[in-house]
């Protein structure tokens, strides 16, 4: 999201070109089929802070990209309901977040399956860019690195303030689940902080068919129960979160009709930079992510307007066309 916002804000104002190393945009909000439903096991709603945002979440609204969510949203301590005071406005994807992503990407020089490797410093201070191959990728002027923090130290090697600082990132593991099950469960709530169990977060998915013939929750392990069972069998992770979801829910145990498991590496930053971005003008090379932010989609899409902005500034510089 951060790649997408900066590279957007850009149009119209440099020639840029976007290098995805997946197969499809939108990283850690991406989709993949699963049975009916599409995979929905990363971000579930997107919150507002910023006054910046909250325009950027109102032209999707507009635009028919996003729906407000008003699920309930509970505390779960083995069974025991808690309401939360505080709900604050929630909204989706609409269906999901990968449709944003898709509608940022379309009008953009994007090269899908294609993962920048390295990064080479030419004498005129131009960047040659080549993938994981050695397959050269062109000369640019400025390169804005919108990964991960992990995955930028070894980029930004001409940067030692950029790569350091990514360097000093942490991320949290997460293992996920969905279940598919083939009648509803009657749950009163929608979804849930689970307290006191390896899940942190249950959540209802919204289903492509009435509740009577069936629902689909997705689970999210905790940071702690992550990091530890990171080395774990998928299909043991999987059975362990699927009793700790009847647990957490207090209902008899039941087989799912279908189910899938993933884990995320570096789901989330730990500690952030509590800077926009960062740019150094001498490299001419930035960088930009919720790391630098806030460890959400918020943070992202303001990473990357604040990237765009600084390449804009850079932009103005003498000597820059
Ligand atoms: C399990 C989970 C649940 C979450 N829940 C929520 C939620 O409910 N609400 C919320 O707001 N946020 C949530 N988030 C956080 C949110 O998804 C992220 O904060 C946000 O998507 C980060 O966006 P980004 O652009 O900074 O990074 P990323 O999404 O990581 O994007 C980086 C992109 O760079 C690409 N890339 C990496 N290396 C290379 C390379 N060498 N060459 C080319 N491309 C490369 C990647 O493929 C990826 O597409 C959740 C995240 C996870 C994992």
């Amino acid at each position: 999201m951060a790649g997408l916002t900066c590279a957007t804000a850009l149009k119209g104002m440099a020639d840029v070109t976007l290098f995805e190393k997946s197969v499809f945009v939108g990283g850690r909000v991406s989709r993949h089929p699963f049975g009916e439903y599409r995979d929905h096991q990363g971000e579930q709603y997107i919150t507002v802070s910023n006054p910046l945002f909250l325009k950027i979440v109102e032209s999707w609204l507009d635009a028919g990209l996003l729906r407000s969510w008003d699920g309930w949203v509970v505390e779960l301590n083995r069974g025991q309901i808690v309401n939360l005071d505080d709900a604050p406005p929630r909204y989706r994807g609409d269906p999901n977040m990968q449709a944003i992503a898709d509608r940022l990407a379309s009008g953009l020089q994007l090269r899908h399956s294609t993962a920048v490797a390295e990064l080479d410093r030419n004498e005129d201070g131009r960047w040659r860019l080549f993938d994981d191959r050695g397959g050269y990728l062109g000369l640019f002027d400025i390169v804005v690195l919108a990964t991960a923090a992990h995955q930028v130290a070894p980029l930004a090697k001409a940067s030692r303030s950029i790569a350091t600082a990514a360097a000093n990132i942490d991320m949290t593991v997460c293992w996920s689940a969905m279940f598919d099950f083939g009648q509803a469960l009657n749950l009163p709530f929608d979804a849930a902080f689970v307290l006191d169990s390896p899940l942190s977060w249950v959540a209802r998915f919204d289903a492509p068919k009435p509740r009577e013939e069936g629902e689909c929750w997705v689970v999210h392990a905790s940071p702690e129960w992550s990091a530890q069972y990171a080395a774990s069998f998928r299909g043991r992770v999987l059975h362990a979160l699927m009793d700790a979801f009847f647990e957490a829910c207090d209902l008899p145990s039941q087989k799912p009709l279908a189910s899938n498991v993933h884990c995320w590496r570096h789901a989330l930053p730990i500690n952030t930079l509590g800077e926009d971005c960062l740019f150094d003008e001498q490299a001419a090379i930035g960088a930009c992510g919720d790391w630098c932010t806030a460890p959400r989609i918020e943070g992202a899409v303001l990473s990357g307007f604040s990237m765009a902005d600084r390449v804009m500034k850079q932009l103005r510089k003498p000597g820059h066309g």
